[in-house]
């Protein structure tokens, strides 16, 4: 039973997740579902009830569960090692499939989570640089290291506050945290910290404030900007990478950075991340260079054979057109069914991920996020769970399509999203 098996989690784990996102806390209520299995667009929990899934484990899994080719990859992979504390081939082969398909990233070191990647592609820009200032964007979600976990100070204050208790001073002293999308608060702060600043640290395309993409010239005027005053650009595309064709956001928006941070899709479902870019500046990474960074697990058989795999499902099936016409789909059909009952919503939606915001103003930044209604939220979201459809657990999440949905999915979303905004309605 659910219930139990959450009782248990409960009594060992803290707040009985091992993630806080995967936790109902945002949308109230009910403990969150433990789920057994996964099978292609679908989720089975513990008591054997079918979800469809939104969330592909928040991004990393766009080929649907447990993916035939996948699974054997892992399989063989495991009969050879799970791991060896060497170099191997397939972490090789795995860097040369980013090295030729990701532009600006010349050369790259894996790691083992997302987290990691954006904490060391700070490290080497600042290492680089010889600065110690990082700028960063309000909402956007860039791992747990202590240096991203600052949000802007209040007021005229000008130092960051902690997004989490535990986060030395020191650390925050060092971040600026600014609106996403105003070049107004950008261009200031770097005439007033310009020559202190490392980088300039952002998600090509939001990703964790739901989907928002970068206003027309945002990110090439950004690196403008910050090359000006000597800073690296450092593009977080640990979710966005491959996520909307094979290859970068990046690539697609036109703008490279100079430093890259991935993870997610790249594991293929298992742990994985990676940093990189232009080879001037990763020679500053060890053994080559003075900048420490490490691994007992980075590189392993099992993450490349994974994310190998499905890179090369990707390259080979191009499943990105019909990923992207399912969400449109999708947002046409939210759209009109939220005019019918009269629910103000707004969707960004970019490629194959889209959010829901419950609200009439446009969202281009946190703060227009946050607008968005929490409560209809928590609402649709519960209600959306009883119809069998799995929404992540936040206002604040994309809904992905993976390659795994069908038409007739989206028939059924559709009935259901129709049903649970006319139960809103009341
Ligand atoms: C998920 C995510 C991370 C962190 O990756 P983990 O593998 O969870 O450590 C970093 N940046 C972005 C944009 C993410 O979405």
């Amino acid at each position: 039973m659910n219930e139990t098996w959450f009782e248990r989690a409960r009594r060992v784990i803290a707040g009985g997740v091992n993630s806080p996102a995967r936790s109902f806390h945002s949308v109230g209520g009910d403990p969150p579902l433990v789920m057994a299995r996964g099978e292609g667009a679908y989720m089975i929990d513990v008591d054997g009830n079918r979800y469809l899934d939104y969330l592909a484990a928040f991004g990393p899994v766009i080929l649907g569960h447990a993916h035939p080719l996948v699974t054997q990859a892992i399989q063989e992979a495991s009969t050879q090692a799970t791991l060896l504390g060497t170099p191997v081939p397939s972490e090789i082969v795995l860097a040369e499939t980013l090295v030729e398909s990701i532009p600006g990233l010349e050369m790259v070191r894996l790691t083992t989570t997302g987290t990691e990647a954006v904490m060391s592609a700070i490290r080497l820009a600042r290492a680089f640089t010889g600065r110690q200032l990082v700028i960063k964007f309000e909402g956007a979600y860039h791992g747990h290291s202590d240096a991203v976990l600052v949000k802007a100070g209040s007021g005229a204050s000008t130092v960051g506050t902690a997004d989490s208790l535990g986060v030395p001073t020191g650390v925050t002293q060092d971040v600026i945290s600014l609106p996403f999308n105003n070049l107004h608060r950008l261009s200031e702060a770097l005439e007033r910290w310009g020559d202190r600043v490392a980088c300039v640290l952002t998600e090509p395309v939001v990703g964790n404030m739901g989907i928002v993409a970068p206003l027309p010239g945002y990110l090439e005027t950004m690196k403008l900007l910050a090359h000006q005053v000597g800073a690296l650009l450092v593009f977080d595309e640990v979710i966005t990478a491959f996520r909307f064709h094979y290859g970068s956001a990046a690539e697609l928006l036109g703008v490279v950075p100079d430093l890259y941070a991935m993870g997610k899709i790249i594991g293929g479902g298992l742990p994985a991340g990676a940093y990189g870019g232009r080879q001037d500046i990763m020679q500053y990474v060890a053994p080559l260079g003075g900048m420490f960074q490490a691994g007992t697990l980075a590189g392993n058989p099992l993450s490349s054979a994974a994310g190998l795999k499905t890179l090369e499902i990707l390259r080979t099936t191009n499943p990105y057109l019909k990923m992207e016409q399912l969400a449109r789909t999708l947002e046409t059909g939210i759209l009109e069914l939220a005019k019918h009952y009269d629910i103000p919503i707004t969707i960004n939606r970019v490629g194959s991920g889209f959010t829901v915001f419950f609200g009439e103003t446009a969202v281009v930044d946190y703060d227009t996020a946050n607008l968005a209604s929490k409560e209809q939220f928590a609402t649709f979201h519960h209600l959306m769970l009883a119809e069998g459809i799995y929404l992540a657990p936040s206002r604040f999440e994309a809904w992905f399509v993976s390659a795994a949905h069908q038409d007739g999915d989206i028939e059924r979303t559709l009935d259901a999203v129709d049903r649970s905004f006319k139960m809103m309605r009341g």
